[in-house]
């Protein structure tokens, strides 16, 4: 089996693909930092699992030296003492991969390092934009040769090309967000500055952290805590925040547009982020708690116990046993150790696979009724196993329900959700899929519920409503550059 093979098998289950993290640091005392952006993509590590990079710059020493790794797979394996402690410099960047537009290769790993004229950038994104193909064709005809087949390297070259007629490097940023559409979380290191930047709608999360003298930009605030860090405050969506030791944090927020237009990924709250983060003063934990409190007054069902696919059904299971009383239980025992490298059989793969990962608990399901709790169905192809499962070890009644409403329509913001035709939901009634995973009932968050779970704050519901807070492109960029 190839390398690109495996990591593709790898992305076969039956979750929306994650998409990538993002994380910088400055030391304004100096030292080195590649050893807490380590620490920092390990944190981040559920958000990608493909590839991994760290880019680092020594402010004091000649402008424009970067010193960069970048591999395939996890931090753990790309990263060893060795090639940290070659990473000299107290400003630097680092990245997690999981691919949603360009395939899964080293070239594509980020961060993306560029020289130009006037130094060199080092960029990691998280998102996806919907119009780069046509930025992408307009740099080529002007010459633009690329490296890479992700979206990422447009925004990097527009930024290139903007500081030629800009004053500062984030000013240059601000121009090329004039230009891109879509998601975007960036952090980018210029040779003297760390710059964050999120999108208008604020699709992907973006928070800021301190320790000591160091400022820190990252996807989640589950790894300022990691790090000893303090939380200072969330990226705003559409501000542009550049941080230096002479003048601190600027913030620029000329391209932020009205609260009632912001689009957050409401999957990032449902399952995409760690529980232990924060994302725009929400706390992931509780979004998920009252999803399952949701459920249990929506869709109420009488049961002995409420038990939650491992990992990201069991906050949802919990909120579901708080709100209906019933008793809160383990039925999985997950097999920790699959992880990526985890090949399967080419022939009923699915089936199996969910074997090598779960087993039932007998002693807790056995002769009880069970209400199972799941994040999310996409295709359906581990929901029936896991009920049948459940019913293998005992259980009388399997009662399905899932913390976020039915997947109909494909995401183009950074997400792997796939296409319609592969959506069990779509032109699916939910009593039919109810019998198609072999569940004594089914029930699903419901839309309007969505709002609450985040505490009002503006999400964006396109793959449940079809309505996105942006046009989708005509075409399914999702990866177009590869073609
Ligand atoms: S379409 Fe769905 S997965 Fe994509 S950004 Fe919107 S809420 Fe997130």
């Amino acid at each position: 089996m190839t390398e690109k093979s495996i990591y593709e098998q790898a992305k076969v289950t039956d979750k929306p693909g994650e998409e990538c993290g993002v994380f910088g640091m400055y030391d304004f005392d100096g030292s080195d930092v590649s050893g807490s952006i380590y620490y920092g993509l390990l944190a981040l590590q559920h958000r990608g699992q493909e590839s991994c990079g760290i880019a680092v710059s020594d402010t004091s020493g000649p402008k424009g030296k970067v010193l960069s790794v970048k591999d395939m797979g996890l931090v753990n394996e790309a990263f060893n003492p060795e090639n940290l402690e070659k990473l000299k410099g107290d400003i630097g960047v680092g990245h997690v991969r999981y691919s949603t537009a360009g395939s899964s290769t080293r070239e594509n790993a980020q961060p993306l390092v560029l020289n130009y004229v006037k130094g060199t950038l080092a960029l990691a994104h998280n998102g996806n934009l919907v119009n780069a193909p046509e930025l992408r064709r307009d740099l080529a005809y002007t010459g633009a040769i690329f490296q890479t087949t992700i979206d990422s390297e447009v925004i990097a070259y527009y930024i290139a090309r903007e500081r030629l007629n800009s004053k500062s490097a984030e000013e240059a940023v601000g121009r090329a967000m004039g230009k891109i559409k879509g998601a975007y979380s960036l952090v980018i290191m210029s040779p003297r500055k760390l710059i964050g930047a999120r999108d208008p709608y604020g699709f992907r999360p973006l928070c800021i952290g301190k320790r000591d003298n160091a400022y820190i930009l990252t996807s989640e605030s589950c790894a300022l805590d990691t790090l000893g860090a303090t939380f200072v405050r969330d990226v705003l969506p559409g501000e542009i925040v550049t941080i230096t030791p002479e003048k601190g944090i600027i913030s620029d927020t000329s391209m932020c547009i009205s609260r009632e237009e912001h689009a957050r990924c409401v999957f990032e709250y449902i399952y995409f982020a760690r529980p232990d983060s924060y994302i725009d003063g929400v706390s992931v934990y509780h979004s998920r708690i009252l999803a399952g409190k949701f459920l249990a007054m929506d869709s109420p069902v009488e049961a002995d116990i409420v038990v939650g696919v491992p990992e990201s059904g069991n906050c949802a299971a919990m909120g579901y046993a708080l709100q209906s009383g019933i008793p809160y239980g383990t039925a999985f025992v997950k097999n920790a150790y699959i992880g990526r490298t985890f090949i399967k059989p080419k022939q009923k793969t699915r089936e199996s696979s969910v074997q090598v990962k779960l087993n039932a608990l007998k002693e807790v399901v056995n002769g009880k009724r069970v209400i199972m709790i799941d994040d999310s169905i996409v295709r359906g192809t581990t929901s029936d196993r896991i009920v049948h499962m459940l019913r293998e070890a005992g259980a009388k009644e399997v009662h399905m329900r899932v913390s976020s409403p039915p997947f109909l329509w494909p995401c183009y913001f950074g997400t792997d959700v796939p296409a319609r035709e592969q959506l069990i939901a779509y032109n699916r009634s939910v009593d039919v899929i109810c019998k198609i995973i072999g569940a004594d009932s089914l029930a699903y968050l419901r839309t309007e519920r969505l709002d609450e779970m985040v505490n009002e704050l503006g999400i964006c519901k396109g793959c449940f409503t079809g309505k996105y807070p942006i046009d989708p492109p005509e075409e399914d960029i999702r990866g177009e550059f590869d073609k």
